[in-house]
């Protein structure tokens, strides 16, 4: 009799199990999916996503900032002077980026005054042979045509442009007239902050 109670028991908690197991997985079944059909789909980059290094050339002030500051010496830039209309004027003869030696840490990105160079949001880099990305020409607009057929010069700019990464948003300069117009305070008369009153010591402490 008790092996016939067991049995019962046992196939009760079979059954038991059995519905919890459905349940989660009816419940997965509907739910929204979490996983991309990659490559026919595929994920848009985080804005300070960092890929491959990028550049606009006509926004190059040829200063030499990111060249001094990349640890790797992943960039190689030379330029000349030109004459032109009587006025001299520097010319960039070449501008490389070496990928493989490329950590991607973005502080050329990040110290750029004109935001000229920047980091583009390509992952998709796989190349066979090493060269391919070892002296990328960055003056050329269809410089990564070579690993990504659908490289944009364009569209990555406009991406770059979209994000804040490297770039102080400073607030907008109240008019000139509006700061005339204010009531002649004070603070108005004299601009010229005043002395901070000296700190007490301990020695003024203990004098007290
Ligand atoms: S991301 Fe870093 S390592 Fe790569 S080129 Fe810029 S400064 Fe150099
Ligand atoms: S820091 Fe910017 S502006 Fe200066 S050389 Fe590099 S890319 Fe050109």
């Amino acid at each position: 009799m008790e092996k016939i109670f067991r049995k019962i028991k046992n196939a009760y908690l079979g059954m038991i199990s059995l519905f919890i197991g459905m349940r989660v997985t009816i419940k997965n079944y509907f739910a929204p999916s979490v996983t991309l059909e990659y490559p026919i789909k595929k994920k848009k980059m985080a804005p300070n996503f960092r890929g491959m290094v990028d550049l606009k050339p006509e926004a190059c002030v040829i200063c030499y900032q990111c060249i001094k500051i990349c640890p790797v010496a992943a960039l190689d830039l030379t330029h000349k002077q030109m004459v032109a209309d009587g006025k001299k004027k520097n010319e960039i003869t070449k501008f490389t980026y070496n990928a493989e030696l490329c950590c991607f840490c973005g502080l050329c990105d990040e110290i750029c005054p004109t935001d000229a160079i920047f980091m583009n949001k390509m992952y998709e880099v796989s190349v066979y042979d090493h060269n391919q990305v070892m002296n990328i020409d960055l003056m050329n607009e269809n410089k990564y045509k070579h690993v990504d057929a659908n490289y944009s010069l364009a569209a990555e700019i406009k991406i770059n442009d979209l994000n804040t990464v490297g770039i102080i948003q400073k607030p907008p300069v109240a008019p000139v007239a509006a700061v005339a117009a204010a009531p002649a305070g004070p603070a108005a008369v004299s601009p010229t902050p005043t002395p901070e009153a000296p700190k007490p010591t301990s020695t003024n402490k203990e004098t007290a």
